[in-house]
């Protein structure tokens, strides 16, 4: 395997960078392009509702899977592509762009956040 080599897209003036080479070792290649979707929607949502620039607007979800549909119409997904990935979010309890953060993203700064607060509140 060659360099680990990075896709980047930019939307909005935000890059959204996922790593090919992982997503070939961790999928087949029928459902590759869904692990694409999930890493894109992930880091972009994570972007939005949690920026690491602090003069960035933070996003503030509407229980909706509202930026979620505009990142992936942005990859290029179309609206079936794009149904077929929010049913795989709510199915591991992502019901909505912060909840696909909370519960779907293994790893996700507006997570890290949260537990840090509470932490915090506990001390
Ligand atoms: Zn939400």
């Amino acid at each position: 395997m060659t360099d680990r080599a990075q896709y980047t897209a930019i939307t909005r003036g935000i890059a959204v960078s996922v790593e090919p080479t992982y997503l070939e070792a961790n999928s087949s290649p029928g459902n590759s392009q869904y692990v694409w979707a999930y890493q894109v929607t992930i880091e972009r949502l994570d972007d939005q509702l949690c920026p690491t620039e602090p003069s960035s607007q933070r996003v503030i979800c509407k229980h909706s899977y509202e930026l979620t549909t505009v990142t992936l119409a942005e990859a290029g997904f179309d609206d079936e592509e794009i149904s077929d990935v929010i049913r795989v979010m709510s199915r591991n309890g992502g019901h909505c762009d912060c909840e696909i953060l909370y519960n779907v993203a293994e790893e996700s700064r507006l997570k890290s956040r949260y537990w840090n607060s509470r932490v915090a509140k506990s001390e």
